[in-house]
């Protein structure tokens, strides 16, 4: 990589061409269109920037990204589906079919496909079962990737809505290519994914 010879441009370069999606020369065109545009680009991309480094939490009940002052819309959206995640990329494909309108749970991750729950807590599992509880859900949707951790997690998540809840609980069609994560289906295949969910029964 060639060097601009000063030292914040190429800061700024390294930073942004570890954005996804972006190579150093990518990055290195985005770099030279923001400083030939300071007052159009950079001046409200660093406040904008500044905002959401203040403002943009993780919600602690659904997981989800919501502004720090305000109610998060699980606790004021009425709803009874619930559909779990594994992260937010793959709310905004399920969400871009239009097929479905309920609640989302962001997991933020998926359990180890070992017998590890300590990462259960930050997955907000305890909480799923809460928001089950309290807003007498209906049907909860597993939408985890068909992989070893997202089948581990889909099945710890299962267990633990039957343990303490009488909801409905489904998950997506085997549709779904094995390893396939939900950010990358088509329209199509995640479309008859979720027509076709097949009921978890208790075994
Ligand atoms: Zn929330």
């Amino acid at each position: 990589m060639t060097s601009s010879n000063v030292k914040e441009i190429d800061d700024l370069i390294k930073i942004i061409s570890r954005l996804p999606g972006l190579g150093p020369k990518s990055a290195k065109r985005i770099v030279l269109k923001l400083i030939k545009s300071r007052e159009e680009l950079i001046k409200p991309l660093t406040n904008t920037l500044a905002q959401v480094y203040k403002n943009v939490v993780r919600c602690k009940i659904c997981g989800n990204l919501k502004s720090m002052n305000l109610n998060c819309s699980c606790s004021s959206k009425k709803y009874d589906q619930i559909c779990v995640v594994e992260n937010i990329a793959d709310m905004f494909t399920i969400q871009s079919t239009g097929i479905y309108n309920g609640s989302y749970h962001i997991l933020g991750g998926v359990l180890p496909s070992f017998e590890g729950k300590n990462s259960e807590s930050s997955l907000l599992i305890g909480s799923l079962v809460d928001r089950v509880k309290k807003n007498s859900i209906k049907e909860v949707i597993l939408a985890t990737s068909a992989s070893i951790e997202g089948e581990t997690t889909a099945h710890y998540i299962s267990d633990s809505l039957k343990k303490n809840t009488k909801t409905k609980v489904t998950r997506l069609a085997k549709g779904v290519p094995v390893g396939g994560e939900i950010e990358h289906l088509d329209d199509g295949t995640l479309f008859s994914a979720f027509k076709n969910r097949t009921l978890i029964v208790n075994d």
